[in-house]
């Protein structure tokens, strides 16, 4: 008999100590790494109400004080933060410096635009969380230079390895238990998402980290993969790049999504990559 076991709302030792806790919105991940001293906390999710089921989640783990790290600027993985600054005042909060700066200059709009959105989707109570959420900026940043945090007996490191998903993604690597966090930079369960994405710069991006993930890769949303999965993505990503040179510029949308329909990525998010590569590409042009 196939036991049925629910994936979601659970932490998943994936290495030594390290967790990984997938949740029923939006499929998000949540991480978790124990030190001796302290704990690192992987994204807090889209709201306050889910940021305190997580910080329950944490504290069922462990009493160890927290840092907070965020893997890039979008709801689904920072619109918690409030909740875990509050209830521990010095609160290291790490990110992106892009990722502050985005937050800083368009968390308000994201918000609104996002609860608009559930709206119109007939999630009123989902809208309302987001209304309510205090957008908390990142108090500790990540530029071109790697950051060790020492979690006490046991060190992780955070690093940009280039546009991608946005420009300010985060990686996060433990390399004693041989697990790397990639953020949406890879995603599992649904193609990658190109709404603020750098298509032709991504496949490079991805190719840079191959030979650096660890041996459990979690991904922003989803199962836990591995590096053979990051290579296909990027593969996949590649094509997407690579149909986006090729076609002449400024192409009517109904081409586009034509075009787009060839993708492995599939039509709606090939759509979206096609489009923003245009724009790139057109800004490329400019600059010559
Ligand atoms: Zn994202």
């Amino acid at each position: 008999m196939k036991v049925e076991t629910n994936p979601w709302g659970r932490w998943r030792e994936i290495g030594d100590r390290v967790f990984v806790r997938r949740n029923r919105t939006l499929d998000v991940n949540a991480g978790l790494i124990l030190g001796d001293e302290r704990c690192l906390v992987i994204d807090t999710r889209s709201s306050e109400r889910e940021g305190r089921e997580l910080y329950r989640a944490v504290r069922s783990i462990t009493p160890l004080p927290y840092v907070v790290t965020l893997t890039h600027s979008h709801f689904d993985h920072c619109f918690g933060t409030s909740v875990f600054a509050e209830a521990q005042p010095d609160c290291e909060i790490w990110a992106h410096e892009r990722c502050r700066a985005e937050l800083a200059a368009s968390g308000v709009q994201q918000r609104m635009e996002i609860a608009g959105w559930l709206r119109e989707s007939g999630e009123e109570v989902l809208a309302d969380e987001l209304d309510a959420v205090t957008v908390t900026l990142p108090n500790r940043t990540v530029n071109a230079a790697d950051v060790s945090l020492d979690l006490g007996g046991r060190q992780v490191r955070l690093h940009h390895p280039g546009r991608g998903h946005t420009d300010n993604d985060l990686i996060v690597d433990v390399p004693d238990a041989d697990v790397t966090f990639l953020g949406d930079l890879v995603e599992q369960g649904a193609p990658p998402s190109f709404d603020h994405a750098y298509p032709l710069d991504w496949p490079d991006t991805l190719t840079r980290l191959l030979d650096q993930v660890g041996r459990v890769v979690v991904p922003g949303h989803g199962d836990t993969v591995d590096a053979a999965f990051v290579a296909r993505q990027r593969s996949e990503i590649a094509q997407v790049a690579e149909l986006a040179r090729k076609l002449p510029p400024q192409l009517e949308d109904a081409e586009l999504e034509w075009q787009a329909n060839r993708l492995a990525v599939g039509g709606a998010a090939g759509f979206i990559a096609l489009k923003r590569a245009q724009e790139h590409l057109a800004e490329l042009a400019q600059l010559q």
